[in-house]
Order: structure tokens, then C-alpha cells, then sequence
């Protein structure tokens, strides 16, 4: 056996238990079936503007541990996201907050505020009569009331899941703040910001010396590759691992329809959403806001990227786990199977299947790494 650890897949995952593992003195392979290293993180430099080739990706974490680690192999700006949302035409301030308020309301004090909330939540709260929200709709209407959950929340998120906010798990609606102050930040993190340089300044450090084989696909010949280390860390999606033997897993997956434009500033923000039903794409990025310090952000280009949500089919990328009974269900059974194994180490995103952030990724490789040397 040539090498201590076969790592599948080069996403943060793999990049951060390949250096760990490197540092600690065993013999590393990574092999990743894209043409690059990086997974998700990936940025493709287009006249200079790095562009987030798999989606608008923020970093953001509240452990300083991770900032710390990130930090050791780029400068990060500080950037800070604060979207916008476009609804029929009339832009609103995100997360929820009093300039989201005022725009709604017109009321200009947290007091007001409050009392419109409070008012627009009564009959969803008297609906629940003491019990938990059972989905997305009850637990919106029950935090934010019918306007926010109407204008905001109702048709961005039916487009980006597929489903109805009725059939979807409450808890994806609780990662949004709601606050009572003037401030957009979408985070609230205490660390925030932009690799300068972009993304693959981190996993090319990550990877720098460790061997890696790039256009190669593990279930192309998935002997030989376990055959080559003693342990294996495999990243990829968890049901295809075991050969789908107890069905699908489901998955949306994001169409990207990038235009590159002759215009210095297109849309004056990263990341505007398109929260109505009727537009077909989520939201819009414009790239080089993300690096408002690269030379290329006073070029007189510019790149966009308009998001279409879909479900999954085969061949096309798995980006975020549908967290819904039935896919839980299916999910537990696959996780039962990996965890009785003795030489594989399952990490990361597709191989939890769960809905992870890049600061979760990189701390559960590291809590790991730290318990392995
Ligand atoms: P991945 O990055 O998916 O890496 C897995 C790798 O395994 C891939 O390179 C893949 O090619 C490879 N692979 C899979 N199967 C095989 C195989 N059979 N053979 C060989 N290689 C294989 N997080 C944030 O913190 N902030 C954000 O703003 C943010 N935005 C996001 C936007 C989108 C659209 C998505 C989808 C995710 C976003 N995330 C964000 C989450 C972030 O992308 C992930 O947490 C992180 O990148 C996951 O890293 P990973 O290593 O687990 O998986
Ligand atoms: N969401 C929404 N309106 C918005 C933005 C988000 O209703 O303008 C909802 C949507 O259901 C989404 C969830 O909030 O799935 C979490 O949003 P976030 O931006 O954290 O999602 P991400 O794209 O990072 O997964």
C-alpha cells in the first residue's frame, strides 16, 4: 500500500484532512473528479474577477479557532453580506431588520416595529395554541408575521427547495435573523469575510505537496483506489457510495447562467434575491463586489451569475441535502452502514449529508484530525 489516506474528493473537507494528515507525517492522496482542486470553493479567474464558479460563497463563523486557521493561508477582506431583495420591483433590505421595516411599514422605531410584528404573528401563534411550528410556513408566519412571510420568504423559498413551505422542515427559516436595529449585516457571526485572491489561495495551501489526481472519478475503478491506502476518507455523496441500495437520496442542485458584461458596476451589490414565484431564477450575483480591493473591480467588466434551483438528477451537481422525514429517514439508514466501517472515514457535506457552512466543514476535519494525531 502506497499511501496512509486515499481522500476522496478535494473540497474543504478532504483540503483540510489532507494537510492535517500531511503535517502529521502520513503519505496522502487526494483524488477529486473535477478538472480542479477546491470543490464548492472553487473560483474561476475571468479578466481578473474571481468568480464563484459553484455559487456566491460568504465566509462566516463564530469560532476563532477556524478564523485563526483560515487566516494562516489568506488575507481575508471584510467584506460583509448584506443582500438585498428585489420583490416586484420595490428593493428590501436583508435579513429582517428596521431598515426592512421602514421599507415594508414605513415605521420608524423599533417600538412600531415590534407592535406591527406582533399584530401580523397573532393568528398564526393562536393557530399553534401552545405547540412547536410543525414547517417552514407556521414557523415563518409564527417569527415575522404574513407580510415578511408573503413579500420575503414564501416564494424565494419555494423556489430554491421545490417544495411548498408547508412541506418543508422549520428549522431552514431559523437561520435567517431577525432584528431590531439598522443593520443589514446577513451574518451575525463575529468573523466575516473574503479570501483576497479568492478561495483557492486556501485549498491550493491546503494541497500544496500532497499528491493529487485531478478528472479522476472513484467509482471509476474504486478497488484500485481503495487498494492504494490503508484508510480511505471518502467526501462524496453518501448513497452512491453504497450503490443506492436503498434508493436516493434527493438533492437541489443550482443552474449557473453567467453573463459577462462591458459595464464598470452592474447591480451596486454582490447579491441581490428575487424573492417573488414569478421570476424564474433566486438571485443574482455580481462577483466582483465580493473583492472590492482586486484591480478588476474598476475594470469596465463585469460578471453575473443568475441562480435557477433544481432538483437533482443524475450527472448533475448535489449541492444541498433536502433535510425533509423521508430523506432523513434514508440518510439514517446509509450513516448506520458507515459507521460500522473500520477503514473509512466519512466527512463533509454529501458524505454527512447534511447542510453544512464552510467554518462546519473545516472544524469537524480538524476536531477529527486532532483526535486521529
Ligand atoms: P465539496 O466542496 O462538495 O467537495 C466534495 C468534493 O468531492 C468535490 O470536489 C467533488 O468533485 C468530489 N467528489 C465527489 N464524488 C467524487 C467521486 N466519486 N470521485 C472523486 N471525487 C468526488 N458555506 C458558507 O459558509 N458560506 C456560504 O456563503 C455558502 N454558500 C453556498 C452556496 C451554495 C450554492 C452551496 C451549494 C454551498 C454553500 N456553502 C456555503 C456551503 C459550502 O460550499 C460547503 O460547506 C463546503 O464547501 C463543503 O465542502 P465539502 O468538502 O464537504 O464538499
Ligand atoms: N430565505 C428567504 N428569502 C430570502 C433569503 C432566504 O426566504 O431572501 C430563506 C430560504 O428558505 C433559505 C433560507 O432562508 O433556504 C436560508 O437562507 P440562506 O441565505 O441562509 O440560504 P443558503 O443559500 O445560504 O443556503
Amino acid at each position: 500500500m502506497k499511501y496512509d489516506y486515499v481522500i476522496v474528493g478535494s473540497g474543504l473537507f478532504g483540503s483540510v484532512f489532507a494537510y492535517h494528515a500531511r503535517k502529521a507525517g502520513n503519505k496522502v492522496l487526494v483524488i477529486d473528479k473535477r478538472p480542479h482542486t477546491g470543490g464548492n470553493i472553487y473560483c474561476a479567474s475571468v479578466k481578473g474577477i474571481n468568480v464563484h464558479q459553484y455559487g456566491a460563497h460568504i465566509f462566516h463563523t463564530d469560532s476563532r479557532k477556524v478564523w485563526d486557521f483560515v487566516n494562516s493561508f489568506a488575507s481575508f477582506n471584510r467584506y460583509t453580506n448584506c443582500p438585498v431583495a428585489n420583490y416586484k420591483g420595490k428593493l428590501y433590505n436583508l435579513p429582517f431588520n428596521m431598515n426592512t421595516f421602514y421599507e415594508l411599514w414605513g415605521v420608524t422605531t423599533p417600538e412600531e416595529a415590534k407592535a406591527m410584528i406582533d399584530r401580523q404573528k397573532a393568528d398564526a401563534l393562536a393557530l399553534l395554541d401552545g405547540r412547536e411550528p410543525r414547517n417552514l410556513e407556521e414557523q415563518a408566519l409564527c417569527l415575522v408575521g404574513t407580510d415578511i412571510y408573503e413579500t420575503l420568504i414564501k416564494g424565494y423559498t419555494e423556489k430554491q427547495w421545490g417544495r411548498k413551505c408547508t412541506d418543508l422542515p422549520a428549522f431552514i427559516i431559523k437561520r435567517l435573523p431577525l432584528r431590531f436595529t439598522f443593520d443589514n449585516n446577513y451574518f451575525n457571526d463575529s468573523y466575516q469575510g473574503i479570501p483576497i485572491g479568492g478561495y483557492n489561495r486556501i485549498t491550493d495551501a491546503l494541497l500544496d505537496g500532497v499528491d493529487t489526481r485531478l478528472c479522476t472519478d472513484f467509482f471509476t475503478d474504486r478497488r484500485q483506489y481503495e487498494s492504494l491506502g490503508r484508510n480511505l476518507v471518502y467526501t462524496g455523496a453518501l448513497d452512491e457510495f453504497y450503490g443506492y441500495r436503498f434508493g436516493k437520496l434527493s438533492y437541489r442542485t443550482v443552474r449557473f447562467e453567467n453573463q459577462n458584461l462591458n459595464v464598470r458596476n452592474w447591480q451596486g451589490n454582490a447579491v441581490i434575491n428575487y424573492t417573488e414565484r414569478e421570476i424564474p431564477y433566486t438571485r443574482i450575483i455580481e462577483h466582483k463586489h465580493f473583492e472590492p480591493e482586486s484591480p478588476a473591480y474598476h475594470s469596465d467588466f463585469t460578471v453575473i451569475s443568475k441562480e435557477y434551483s433544481c432538483e437533482w438528477t443524475e450527472g448533475a451537481e448535489p449541492f444541498y441535502p433536502v433535510n425533509d422525514a423521508a430523506n432523513t429517514e434514508l440518510s439514517a439508514k446509509y450513516k448506520a452502514l458507515a459507521a460500522s466501517e473500520d477503514h473509512v472515514i466519512f466527512g463533509g457535506r454529501l458524505a454527512d449529508y447534511r447542510y453544512y457552512d464552510m467554518d462546519d466543514v473545516i472544524l469537524n476535519a480538524m476536531t477529527l484530525c486532532e483526535k486521529l494525531f
